[in-house]
């Protein structure tokens, strides 16, 4: 078949991006889903900030880059050997598909299958080669094993996870990505016990998740660092106690809580930002890095206070999460009122408008951005 998808043919551009166009809208050639894969119509796709990151080089990927990694959407059609899904069924794409083989899923740890580490980085489907057809006589790549921003996909099998059909997709998107990264980070990377104090830097749609996930764990007191006011403003509905700006966070921080937090989550990806959360980390405490940063950044920490003070220096993958076992969980807590994510989202939009939907994001205005590929609701 064909669908259209937002195609990243070159990344580094300057912005505005509404003007050098990093993302164009292309109608490519889908092949049939192969043995152990999925054919999903894309309902709805969250634009997060790891797909900023392959636009502006933060995350170089090959390219071009059939782009978007957090999405949930209809199976409509089943390769060979997929007995567990059914055509009809709503789905959320997880961006690590599993094997469900190797040492790390053996190990409980999805979040770091081998296999998939290997073939998202090179922009493959988990069981090797791409679907998709060639663009200009160049060879598309798969984002993620996604490629979120399309009408239509073929997936691995071991990148979905089956939801009840009520959940309305534009919010059953955000539990691919923010969800998983953000509450995961607070329950399953940290593992955050009632009473704790935890810290979240970066309210964006990660970082929200982080504080709802904070506030389900009974963490007290929760603070929520952010330059805009409104994110603050919205983490403070979500759960946080208190809500600071960065400036002279170190300071400002230590005055809410003395001794520092004993969970600090970083969830901007910037070593200077994770070099604050680690001097707010109390003794005994973990500081843990969720944001992804441009690959030549590092963090210097004095070894003494790691010793010392029995301190934790975390990276959170995913989540650490285990998608099969936590989207579920996280789908009831959601019926129940506890994850109200659709607070998150701030507008949603059409293919065409992806350049400046990118722009939004970089100008750090909007939450979650939501794609309907089909057209937006009435
Ligand atoms: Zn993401
Ligand atoms: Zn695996």
């Amino acid at each position: 078949m064909r669908s259209r998808t937002a195609l990243l043919t070159a990344d580094e551009l300057s912005r505005p991006y509404e003007r050098t166009r990093p993302i164009e809208v292309v109608e490519l050639e889908l092949d049939d889903p192969g043995p152990g894969e999925l054919l999903v119509r894309v309902d709805a796709a969250g634009l997060c900030h790891s797909d900023l990151s392959v636009v502006d080089g933060n995350r170089p990927r090959p390219l071009p880059m059939a782009l978007g990694h957090e999405a949930a959407g209809t199976v409509v059609g089943r390769g060979s050997g997929v007995r567990d899904v059914e055509e009809g069924d709503r789905v959320v794409l997880v961006f690590v598909p599993r094997c469900g083989n190797c040492r790390m899923c053996a190990s409980g740890r999805p979040a770091l299958c081998e296999p998939a580490a290997v073939t998202n980085a090179s922009g493959e489907l988990l069981r090797g080669g791409r679907r998709w057809g060639e663009h200009e006589g160049r060879t598309v790549h798969h984002h993620l094993g996604v490629s979120a921003f399309s009408e239509h996909v073929v997936v691995d099998r071991g990148s979905v996870v089956v939801v009840p059909s009520e959940l309305p997709p534009e919010t059953a998107a955000l539990f691919g990505c923010a969800l998983l990264t953000g509450a995961g980070a607070v329950l399953e990377t940290a593992r955050v016990r009632p009473g704790e104090s935890v810290a979240v830097f970066g309210l964006g749609g990660v970082g929200q998740c982080a504080v709802m996930g904070a506030a389900l764990a009974g963490a007290n007191p929760i603070v929520a660092v952010d330059p805009v006011p409104a994110k603050r403003e919205l983490a403070l509905e979500l759960g946080a106690t208190h809500a600071l700006p960065p400036e002279g966070i170190a300071e400002t921080l230590r005055e809410t809580v003395p001794g520092g937090v004993e969970h600090a989550i970083e969830a901007v990806g910037s070593g200077a930002v994770l070099a604050d959360a680690w001097a707010v980390t109390a003794r005994g405490g973990s500081t843990v890095a969720v944001g992804l940063p441009h690959p030549t950044q590092r963090l210097e920490v004095p070894v003494v206070e790691l010793v010392g003070q029995a301190r934790r220096l975390l990276g959170s993958y995913v989540g650490d999460s285990v998608p099969d076992r936590d989207i579920p969980r996280y789908v009831e807590l959601w019926r129940a009122g506890r994850l109200p994510l659709e607070r998150l989202r701030s507008s949603q939009f059409e293919l065409g408008g992806m350049n400046a939907a990118l722009d939004a994001l970089a100008d750090g205005e909007a939450l979650r951005q939501v794609l309907r590929p089909h057209g937006l609701d009435p």
